[in-house]
């Protein structure tokens, strides 16, 4: 038998956004920017390439010599998952993200607004 997927209670998704940082707020709604900062390899034995995003996760990438990925892990920092076992973001969990991370933009731009206007 297939194992349910477990959903977060949208209480505890309100409780992660409240302590999360803005750019981990702003990964989790919109996806990771990836940099390339270090590659190992060559292309007879394929790459592993490192990439840094802004709030500080951290990803491998392994090509093999025809440049498929091979492999794939993301490091992320301390306090960007939620608690383990606290379970899957659903639609409504992710609305909760969205909704903060529109919050944090609302208040970035209304700062810029008023450092523009004095
Ligand atoms: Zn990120």
């Amino acid at each position: 038998m297939k194992p349910r997927v477990r959903f977060a209670p949208v209480e505890a998704v309100s409780e992660y956004v409240a302590e999360v940082s803005g750019q981990a707020l702003a990964c989790r709604d919109q996806g990771h920017t990836w940099r390339v900062y270090d590659i190992d390899g060559d292309s007879d034995s394929g790459f592993t390439r490192y990439y840094r995003c802004a709030c500080k996760a951290l990803l491998e990438q392994g090509l093999d010599a025809d440049g498929l990925i091979v492999s794939r892990r993301i490091k992320y920092p301390k306090g960007y998952q939620m608690p383990a076992g606290t379970g899957r973001l659903s639609r409504e969990g992710r609305g909760t993200i969205r909704l903060a991370s529109a919050q944090s933009d609302l208040r970035a731009i209304m700062m810029r607004r008023q450092k523009r206007a004095s």
